[in-house]
């Protein structure tokens, strides 16, 4: 479930992220009246089953099962910071109807790995970044981390800029040939671009074998942020609370 929200007196409006059909949104009748056993099934960190019936202007939630419960998911208000920030991202990069085996597999991951493992600031941080990095390569904005854009040149660490725009590294020769106009473009540290292709070719699960310098975290974030920020409209409203949590 990624979100919900009232709709009109007794009932509420479900956007839910599926297997079979994508992000949909569906209504449930009545649910706020009563702690219906659908709306128990409805939270934000369970696996449901769902039957969704076809409406005329909008689909209705006819049944439910539940199917995987993470327990201990709301039990700490970091993991909660961790979805909270994750699901509103995938909300806001993702379109309707489109289903995708991969991206629904990497929230089930994401679910999986939060409710299993202790996460320190610095792994929550790091998870977010690396679920928004797999996030947006299903979505077909796969960073090119290995050649420059411009001269497709292979680039080795050093002297190198990354551009958000066009998601990938530029060289520091067709930085100096384009005048030096590194507007959107930012230079990437050799400790930077290797924890950003470790994050990225790594699978999802496996970060947690990743060892990235405390010190090389907050720049490899702000990198992904501008990265991110570029294929966004708006603010994320769950950035702020994710902050306020590990201040
Ligand atoms: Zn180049």
């Amino acid at each position: 479930m990624i979100k919900k929200e009232p709709w009109r007196e007794f009932d509420r409006l479900y956007t839910l992220y599926t297997l079979e059909a994508g992000k949909i949104q569906a209504l449930a009748k009545g649910s706020r009246r009563s702690l219906s056993r659908m709306a128990a099934h409805l939270e934000p960190f369970l696996i449901t089953d769902v039957m969704i019936a076809r409406g005329r202007q909008i689909d209705r939630l006819a049944g439910s099962d539940e199917v995987i419960n993470y327990k201990n998911l709301d039990q700490s208000i970091e993991k909660v910071a961790l979805l909270s920030y994750c699901l509103e991202i995938l909300d806001k990069l993702t379109s309707y109807g489109q289903a995708d085996k991969k991206i629904f597999n990497l929230v089930k991951d994401l679910l999986e790995v939060a409710d299993e493992n202790h996460l320190s600031y610095e792994r929550t941080l790091l998870l977010s970044r690396i679920f928004v990095l797999k996030l947006m390569t299903y979505l077909g904005y796969e960073p090119e981390v290995h050649e420059c854009l411009e001269c497709k040149r292979k680039v080795g660490e050093e002297g190198l800029y990354f551009n958000s725009a066009r998601g990938g590294i530029v060289c520091s020769e067709c930085v100096q040939n384009s005048g030096n106009q590194v507007l959107g473009q930012m230079a990437v540290t050799a400790p930077v671009l290797r924890a950003l292709r470790n994050c990225h070719e790594t699978s999802f699960r496996g970060f947690l074998e990743i060892y990235i310098m405390p010190e090389t975290v907050k720049p490899l974030e702000i990198l992904i942020d501008d990265f991110l920020k570029y294929h966004l409209d708006g603010d994320i409203r769950s950035e702020k609370y994710f902050y306020q949590v590990f201040a």
